[in-house]
């Protein structure tokens, strides 16, 4: 076998807004969401938010500068040549709705400036992180071990447990609700396109610290 075909590690990135409040482009003014919640089918715990159903309409908090993804942090909206160009790089674990989002720059004015964004489809999937790999230290372990949902109290970085990764490129690890994963190929298509308002954080350079409140990249925690 030549060096080419060998089994390479992928590499991981999170996606930055989720957690950070200077990424909130716009409040949810619809309600509807799914009757319940995702679920481990093993314990029950809950794996991770509500899906946000149709109509989409959203405030936006922005007057100009939107770029290519917008977002409340939870729910990932994108451009129409982004998803073009996911769906051409055949990206897998991104999928959309039909209908595209109603921005309102008020409760009834409609803000006719904004771009059409789609709203992605949110798998929920069993990938988890390795435990000791991620200098993870575990507050409270609230599901199973096919779930693996806890509390965390620190993670130094970033590693996917590979062996329980389908392979798409956007997920949400079970046991790190809140964070957004994507691989090297998502960002590769944000590069290629250079797609705006994306911001990644390499896996090495990961870190949670919730004494501190912090998550983000270690060198903006080092220059706290
Ligand atoms: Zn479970």
């Amino acid at each position: 076998m030549s060096a080419s075909g060998d089994l390479q590690k992928m590499i991981f990135h999170v996606l930055k807004p989720g957690y950070n409040d200077e990424y909130k482009d716009f409040v949810r003014l619809s309600p509807n969401r799914a009757k319940a919640f995702p679920e481990c089918p093993r314990c029950h715990c809950r794996i991770g938010p509500w899906e946000w159903l149709r109509p989409f309409r959203v405030k936006t908090t922005k007057s100009r500068c939107f770029g290519d993804l917008f977002t409340d942090k939870m729910v990932l909206t994108v451009s129409q040549g982004f998803r073009e160009a996911a769906v051409a790089a055949q990206l897998k674990g991104l999928s959309f709705w039909d209908d595209h989002l109603e921005v309102y720059r008020s409760g009834s004015a409609l803000f006719s400036q904004a771009p059409t964004y789609h709203v992605v489809h949110r798998n929920y999937s069993f990938t988890r992180i390795d435990p000791s790999g991620s200098g993870l230290v575990v507050q409270e372990l609230v599901g199973c071990e096919h779930c693996n949902v806890m509390t965390r109290a620190r993670v130094e970085r970033l590693v996917i447990d590979e062996l329980t990764w389908n392979g798409d490129d956007i997920f949400w690890p079970t046991g790190l609700y809140g964070a957004c994963v994507v691989t090297s190929r998502f960002v590769e298509v944000v590069a290629q396109g250079s797609f705006a308002n994306f911001t990644f954080i390499h896996q090495d350079e990961y870190v949670e610290d919730w004494q501190q409140g912090f998550f983000g990249s270690r060198s903006e925690l080092n220059g706290k």
